[in-house]
C-alpha cells in the first residue's frame, strides 16, 4: 500500500471510538460518501480500514479487498478486518450466513434472484445506496453486482464498463448537450438526481459525477462543484438563515445530501450536521 508517513501518523493520531457491545473501533475522522473512514494527508486520501489492515497485517496484498467481519464501515479494528478477493469475500459471506458477530450484527446474504432484481432496479435508476439499504448489503457489493463482478451467473442486465468519461467512450449514453443540460439544472438547484437519472437513462452516480465535473470533463461546461472545497476550507458562514431552513426542508423532502451540498457550495457532511441540528441550532 502506497501510503506516506504523514498518512500513517494521521491514522494513528485520529481518535477511534470503542463500541463496548461490538468491540468495534469506530473511526472519528472524516468519512467518504459511502460511510467509510478516510485518512487525508499529503494531498491523498486513503481508506482508514485499509490503512489499519496494512499496518497490522503480517502480509498485506494490494490487489485484495479489505472487508469487514463486523459489517461496520466505520470500524478500523484489525481483528474485525480481513483481506479477500471479491469472490472469496462473497463465498465467505455465504459461509458465514447468519453468523453472529458481536451484538446485533449478522451477515446479510442475498439470493441469485435478489442479485438479478438488483441489476434490473439499478438499470431503472435505483441508486447503489438505496439498493444497499434495501437489501442490507454494502453499496460496494451493489456496484460489484451491477458490474457483474459478483453473482456472475445470477442473470439480469450487467453493466460491462466503469463510468463513461466523455462522448467518445463506447459506453456513452449521453451527448454533450444532455451533459450541459444536467449541469445547468444541477446548478439551477435541481436536487432530485434519481429523477434526472431516470430521465437520462443513466445512474444517479453518473448524474452526480457529471454535476461535480468528475465525468464528462469539459472545460467550457458549467461545473457546479467548483464552489465546493474539500476539507475545512469551505465557507459555511455564507449560508443565510433562509439557506439553512431551505437545506433542512430539502433534506426532509428526501433530496440527497451531496446534491444539496453542491447547490449550496458546502461539504455534504456539513449538510448532515445541519440537519441533525449539530450546527446552526437557532437558525
Ligand atoms: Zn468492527
Amino acid at each position: 500500500m502506497d501510503i506516506t508517513q504523514t498518512g500513517i501518523d494521521k491514522f494513528k493520531g485520529t481518535e477511534k471510538l470503542v463500541r463496548p457491545k461490538t468491540g468495534c473501533w469506530e473511526w472519528q475522522g472524516p468519512l467518504n460518501n459511502y460511510g467509510y473512514g478516510v485518512v487525508r494527508a499529503s494531498g491523498h486520501t486513503w481508506l482508514a480500514h485499509r490503512v489499519s489492515c496494512f499496518l497490522s497485517a503480517e502480509k498485506f496484498v494490494d490487489d485484495l479487498c479489505v472487508c469487514h467481519h463486523c459489517d461496520n464501515r466505520k470500524c478500523v479494528r484489525p481483528e474485525h478486518l480481513f483481506q479477500g478477493t471479491v469472490t472469496e469475500n462473497h463465498e465467505d459471506m455465504q459461509h458465514k450466513d447468519r453468523l453472529k458477530f458481536g451484538d446485533g450484527h449478522h451477515w446479510s446474504t442475498i439470493t441469485a434472484e435478489d442479485a438479478a432484481k438488483i441489476r434490473n432496479l439499478h438499470k431503472e435508476g435505483s441508486s447503489p445506496d438505496s439498493l444497499a439499504a434495501r437489501y442490507s448489503i454494502t453499496p460496494e457489493m451493489i456496484r460489484l453486482i451491477v458490474r457483474g463482478e459478483a453473482w456472475k451467473r445470477a442473470g439480469g442486465p450487467v453493466r460491462s464498463k466503469q463510468p463513461q468519461i466523455g462522448e467518445t467512450h463506447s459506453q456513452a449514453k449521453l451527448t454533450w448537450y444532455q451533459v450541459r443540460d444536467i449541469r445547468s439544472r444541477a446548478q439551477g438547484g435541481e436536487t432530485n438526481w434519481s429523477k434526472m437519472a431516470r430521465e437520462f437513462a443513466v445512474t444517479s452516480l453518473m448524474i452526480s459525477n457529471i454535476a461535480r465535473g468528475l465525468a464528462w470533463k469539459d472545460p467550457d461546461a458549467l461545473v457546479v462543484a467548483k464552489r465546493v472545497q474539500k476539507g475545512s476550507t469551505h465557507s459555511q458562514a455564507k449560508l443565510s438563515d433562509a439557506d439553512v431552513a431551505e437545506i433542512r426542508r430539502l433534506r426532509k423532502d428526501g433530496a440527497r445530501a451531496d446534491a444539496i451540498a453542491i447547490k449550496f457550495g458546502v461539504h455534504f457532511q456539513y449538510v448532515h450536521r445541519l440537519c441533525r441540528g449539530d450546527r446552526r441550532k437557532s437558525s
